[in-house]
């Protein structure tokens, strides 16, 4: 097997008892041993939700509603079909996350020794001194040399791009198959951003983990990722490898996002963004294409008929009526 997750056709439903609708559709990708692999949209896009769900910890009012998500380590396991304790063995030890906000996954009320010893003695038998060298030796990789110092701060006390290490370092002390990370860098000044995507980078070679990058922001794909799904309105829009995605993008709306990083360093131009609105998800039953009220390349069809996944080069797929002449469909 040459996969660490596969995530088939999965949706993520909202249920409660005023509405019911699907806020995740369809959503496809598989992510190769030590690949690092992004998944790039707007807020509410849907990709946090992806995410969360790979993790089992999606909020009460939601629930995986089809697909699967299955995690193929030593066994291959369906994780959709875990109880919370067969979870929590995976969570931390095959599995971790790096959320958005650096100061809310660490507790101010514990020292960092405490914090990051706490998933060891969770997930294995070690001695309190095979602890201790083995948390130190991980501050050490993540760019944290006064180790034994450290171990004695609080959060607090520490500024947010060590937070951020050592966020790192608890995600990765169980060496991982698979490493989530949802807007690691957003909350950070952009040098510190540069040198934790770096670690993140030489970490997952050294210790052979698959990266999951979620984030809004496609310079931190092409800074990280090899593969790329594009996610609009709960749906992939495109999926390809990261140099097809910026040399021919074929979805309009990753050719709009593109349009709007590019323009970024382009003093002549003013700042260019998709005009218009992100449905909501009650508004996306009936609409056809999800992107068709922003789109300049809308025609009747894309109103009132949702396009299918086209191939349209090797390794390339694309969710748009414009590939219907070339592409192959599929979905
Ligand atoms: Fe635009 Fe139509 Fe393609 Fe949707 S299907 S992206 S509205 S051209
Ligand atoms: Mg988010």
């Amino acid at each position: 097997m040459n996969t660490v997750l596969d995530i088939k056709n999965l949706s993520i439903e909202v249920n409660t008892k005023k509405s019911k609708y699907n806020v995740v559709e369809g959503v496809n990708l598989s992510i190769g041993k030590k690949m690092k692999y992004g998944i790039v949209g707007e807020s509410g896009s849907g990709k946090s939700l992806t995410s969360l769900a790979i993790m089992n910890l999606l909020p009460d009012v939601l629930k995986v509603s089809k697909g699967s998500i299955t995690l193929n380590t030593e066994k291959s396991k369906e994780l959709t079909k875990l109880s919370k304790r067969e979870m929590q063995k995976i969570r931390g030890n095959e599995i971790s996350m790096i959320f958005q906000e650096p100061m809310t996954a660490l507790d101010p009320l514990y020292t960092i020794e405490h914090q990051l010893l706490e998933v060891l003695k969770f997930h294995t038998n070690y001695s309190k001194k095979e602890m201790r060298e083995l948390g130190l030796d991980m501050l050490n990789k993540v760019g944290i040399s006064r180790g034994k110092e450290i171990f004695k701060s609080y959060p607090h006390q520490l500024s947010g791009g060590m937070r951020q290490r050592v966020i790192i370092a608890m995600a990765l002390i169980c060496q991982p198959k698979l490493l989530i990370a949802d807007e690691p860098t957003t909350a950070l000044d952009v040098t510190i951003q540069a040198q934790i995507l770096d670690l993140m980078n030489d970490l997952s070679e050294t210790h052979d983990t698959s990266i999951l990058m979620i984030t809004h922001d496609l310079g931190v794909i092409l800074e990280t990722c090899e593969r790329v799904a594009v996610l609009y309105a709960g749906q992939v829009m495109e999926e390809t490898t990261v140099e097809q995605l910026f040399t021919n993008p074929s979805h309009p709306y990753t050719q709009g996002l593109l349009k709007s990083i590019r323009s970024l360093g382009d003093h002549k131009n003013t700042l260019y963004s998709i005009p218009g609105n992100v449905p909501t998800p009650a508004q996306y039953e009936n609409m056809g294409c999800r992107f068709s009220s922003r789109c300049p390349h809308a025609m009747e069809i894309c109103k009132s008929k949702e396009p299918s996944m086209y191939t349209v080069e090797k390794d390339h797929t694309s969710k748009c009526w414009l590939h219907e002449e070339e592409g192959v469909a599929y979905g």
